[in-house]
């Protein structure tokens, strides 16, 4: 699939630029995907940037795919052209590993293939994402999509969805449940909604004051101003669970303490500095810290069927793929509502 358009980050300090390469052909267990919408993760900016470390360039970031698939390989039996579909934060893994054989691809012993700045199962052949006109992927790691749902919503699904999705369902979030949500961004908007549809009471903690109308209308029973010290002690051992979405290095001891015993406090944000974290906020209340990272490709399906049941998609604001820069800083600035998805007709069209 020659031709590929794309935005790419040349360097961890320059801007994203127009950039092309190529796909492989479709191979006989693959399927050709035509990107419609590409959602734009804060995981972008932070491997665009280099802050995690290790990152691979020329990069094409982009793991919130959703498309209309073009061909399929002889083999292919899940997917015909026409097909809606998604792709998310891995394009491929070993098959064989424990994790795999448990339908926890993402924590492939051997390593996943993630979606860009990363290899495929060859550990050599770089990997590009969604910020391109067209992808292709073996049939096993490409999602079903619900022509139910307004497209452009359910690209951030597959990324901010599915990550909030994994853990709620894996430590049981229900009814009865008191659920902290701290940050309102792309996964922190995710998290209320699917929490809130899960039956739980849910309560946002921000540090913007004008996200508060936002947060009761996504779900949120309660808001706290975290940068209020009256506001946070009126949930202090208030929480059965916490989901921390923070981007960057933040207080973690203050929202441990708003944990009641045995509560669990779920880390899915991913801030490159480490955090830290007492131990007399754990111990003498036996609370758990735990971390989350998206979700396998079986729970990934799960989730997508859960949403188009309940009509649950990300709210978004639709760019140009010529604004991506733009809506980085805007990012890194908490200014988005809530998520940032690219129409990929604008580089298409280009
Ligand atoms: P986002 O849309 O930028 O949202 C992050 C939110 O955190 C902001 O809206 C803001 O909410 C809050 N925040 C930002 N900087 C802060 C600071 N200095 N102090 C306190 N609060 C701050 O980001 P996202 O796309 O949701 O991603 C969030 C994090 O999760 C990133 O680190 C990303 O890499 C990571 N992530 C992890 C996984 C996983 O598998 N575990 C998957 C995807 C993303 P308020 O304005 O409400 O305070
Ligand atoms: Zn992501
Ligand atoms: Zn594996």
């Amino acid at each position: 699939m020659n031709n590929t358009k794309a935005y790419a980050a040349p360097s961890p300090t320059e801007r994203l630029v127009p950039f092309s390469f190529s796909r492989r052909d479709v191979g006989p267990h693959d399927v050709g995907i035509e990107i419609l919408y590409c959602g734009v993760c804060h995981s972008d900016i932070h491997q665009a940037r280099d802050e995690w470390g290790g990152s691979i360039f020329p990069m094409v970031p982009g793991h919130e795919i959703v498309g209309r698939v073009t061909q399929t390989g002889g083999q292919v039996k899940k997917f015909k052209s026409g097909d809606l579909a998604g792709v998310g934060c891995f394009v491929d893994s070993c098959r064989v590993c424990d994790e795999c054989r448990a339908g926890l691809e993402q924590y492939c012993a051997n390593g996943m293939s993630a979606t860009y700045n990363s290899y495929e199962q060859d550990k050599k052949t770089p990997t590009y994402g969604g910020y391109s006109t067209q992808v292709v992927v073996d049939e096993n790691y490409v999602l079903k999509v619900s022509p139910k749902l307004s497209l452009p919503g359910v690209a951030p699904l597959l990324c901010a969805g599915i990550t909030t999705y994994s853990p709620l369902r894996h430590w049981g979030v229900g009814p009865g449940h008191r659920v902290g949500v701290l940050g309102l961004g792309g996964l922190g908007h995710m998290a209320v909604k699917l929490a809130a549809s899960f039956g739980a009471e849910v309560t946002m903690l921000s540090s913007s004051p004008a996200k508060e109308a936002d947060a009761k209308r996504l779900g949120a029973q309660r808001f706290v101003l975290t940068s209020d010290p009256e506001s946070v002690k009126s949930v202090s051992r208030y929480f059965d669970f916490i989901v921390d979405t923070v981007s960057a290095r933040h207080d973690v001891e203050t929202f441990l303490e708003t944990l009641k015993t045995d509560g669990v406090y779920i880390l899915v944000g991913l801030p490159s500095d480490p955090l830290a974290v007492p131990a007399f906020s754990l111990v003498p209340k036996r609370r758990s810290l735990v971390g989350s990272m998206i979700g396998g490709i079986a729970e990934t399906q799960e989730m997508l069927d859960y949403c188009a049941e309940h009509q649950i998609v990300s709210d978004i604001e639709l760019i140009k793929i010529q604004e991506i820069n733009e809506a980085y800083e805007r990012t890194i600035k908490g200014d988005v509502k809530y998520r940032f998805v690219i129409d990929i007709a604008s580089l298409r069209d280009s």
